[in-house]
Order: C-alpha cells, then structure tokens, then sequence
C-alpha cells in the first residue's frame, strides 16, 4: 500500500480542488496496479519566504523541499509527500518548473498557476485545470516512486516544458512504467 500526504501550500485555487486531485491521482495509481491511500493534510503550509525570489517573484523549488522536510520530519517513514501550491516556480537554470521531486526526502513540490488557463489569459476551466494539475502530481510521483522520464508523449512520465506537453500526455502510465512501478515494490 502506497501512502500519499497532499500538503496544501496556500487555499485559492487548491482547497476546491484537492479531493478531487485525491480521487484522480488515486486513480492513476490503481490503473498502473499501485493501491495508495492519500491524506490531506487540513491546513496550509505557506513555503518559507526565504525560498522567494523577489525579482522572479518565483520560489526555488528545492528549498521548498528541504523546508517541507524539516517539517513534515516525522512523516517520511510512512508517506510520500506532495506540497500543492498555486504558486510559481523555478530551479536553477530554468525559467520556471510546474514540479519537483526528490526521491530520497519523499517530497514532491507541484506549482500550479502555470497550469491554470488564466495565467495565460485565457477562460477559466475547472476541469482543464483539474486534469493539468493531476497529471503533473501523478508525474512527480512517478519520480519519487522511482521512475525516470519517458519517451511516449501519451505517458503521464514525459518530460513537459510547456502546458502543450502538459495537454499532449494522459494522467496515466505507460505499460512499461507500469511494469517498473509493479516492480520496485512499492
Ligand atoms: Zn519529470
Ligand atoms: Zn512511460
């Protein structure tokens, strides 16, 4: 059994949402033949400020991490962490990241305000916003689970630079990640 802690970094556009990422994301799981159960943790954790950058206005993905790991310390045993946030976010050397992973903490950050439509000046939409959000926490779970990128564009493990690729792949894995993922005993 696969145990999943969705930690909320702030409410807006998150909190209507996540029971839903749950339900989607759990569904991902079982379809590649992973049980899981995922639990919300009920409030927010707002990110350190010391991990924004002002004059990106973005925050540093791995310092999110490691602040996720102090706090969330007592949990790592157990569960595979994922922070949730409609913020923004980079790496170094890249303009911006939708999500990070780092398999050996068990924690995965996913930024969502990319992947909200309105970001791009475009209509609001619930479910395209759902499903976007969804395949990149499925994605960055796949990497803390152990998996790598994948080639096919329809796997939910292809590599997305963009909302397009984002669009292009299905919230599902592939039938060789499902093989990896079955394997790697999880
Ligand atoms: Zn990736
Ligand atoms: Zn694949």
């Amino acid at each position: 059994m696969l145990k999943v802690l969705f930690v909320p970094l702030n409410r807006n556009y998150v909190f209507d949402y996540i029971d839903d990422w749950k339900n989607i994301v759990a569904d991902s799981l079982s379809r590649a033949g992973l049980s899981s159960e995922i639990l919300i943790w009920p409030s927010t954790i707002k990110p350190s400020m010391k991990c924004f950058n002002w004059a990106r206005k973005q925050y540093l993905a791995p310092c999110i991490i490691e602040n996720m790991g102090n706090m969330f310390y007592d949990y790592l045993n157990e569960y595979f962490i994922v922070g949730i946030g409609y913020i923004d976010g980079y790496d170094y050397g890249l303009n911006f990241v939708f999500g990070e992973a780092s398999p050996i903490n068990r924690i995965a950050v996913v930024f969502t305000r990319r992947l909200d439509p309105r970001f791009y000046g475009e209509e609001p939409n619930y479910n395209l916003y759902l499903e976007r959000v969804a395949k990149e926490i499925v994605h960055e779970l796949g990497h803390l689970l152990g998996l790598s990128h994948c080639k096919r564009r329809t796997c939910v493990m292809s590599f997305s630079n963009s909302v397009y690729e984002v669009d292009a792949k299905t919230r599902f894995f592939c039938e060789t990640c499902s093989n990896t993922l079955r394997k790697l005993n999880v």
